[in-house]
């Protein structure tokens, strides 16, 4: 792994170099920077897995097939042609990772966080996913199922959440702004 400063000064030696070349405008790499901060990211996700938790019909169609459910709202950013929604349930915990790079539905859920692209958790989440979730403070009960889903460059998958009962009667809107990015990895259990 690189360290930090190192990714940094790449980042920048190539941003340079790219800008001497001609080949991109500084302008529209500090646009890109913006559009993925401020309006590509989880809360797009958490917009979906609301109107699920509130909308049977809107949940049927979303786990039927994610990438046709999220059209009507209109998000940008890609990398999700085809989009797997895997839900939660008493029985289930779904967790994601992508075990050769970092694939990961960046229309939904914005960029991936680093921890995501480490090889640690790419390696460790399929061998003993009990024990990663416990390291970001997850504890799966022992008779919930934890399954794992890798990622690729043709399937992304995001997971469902469970809703806690005792928000069964927020809005919609209330309901987005509580569920975590993590949560749509699947490596944090919503609570009160
Ligand atoms: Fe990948």
């Amino acid at each position: 792994m690189m360290t930090d400063s190192k990714v940094i000064v790449r980042a920048e030696a190539l941003e340079s170099l790219l800008i001497e070349k001609g080949l991109v405008d500084p302008d529209r790499i500090d646009e890109t920077i913006t559009f993925y901060n401020e309006r590509v990211g989880p809360m797009n996700g958490a917009q979906v897995v609301a109107r699920a938790w509130q909308d049977p019909e809107f949940k049927a169609r979303l786990l039927d097939d994610g990438t046709a459910a999220i059209e009507e709202f209109g998000f940008s950013g890609g990398q999700v042609d085809k989009l797997v929604i895997v839900e939660n349930t008493p029985d289930t915990h779904n967790v994601v990772v992508c075990t050769l790079c970092s694939c990961y539905p960046w229309a939904v859920l914005g960029l991936p966080p680093r921890w995501y692209k480490d090889p640690a958790y790419r390696s460790r989440v399929v061998r003993e996913p009990r024990a990663v979730l416990k390291e970001f403070g997850t504890v799966i009960p022992e008779d919930t199922t934890v399954q794992v889903w890798d990622s690729s460059a043709e399937i992304r998958y995001m997971v469902l959440p469970l809703m806690p009962a005792s928000w069964a009667d927020q809005s919609v809107d209330v309901l987005a702004s509580k569920v975590s990015r993590d949560s749509m990895i699947g490596v944090e259990v919503l609570a009160d």
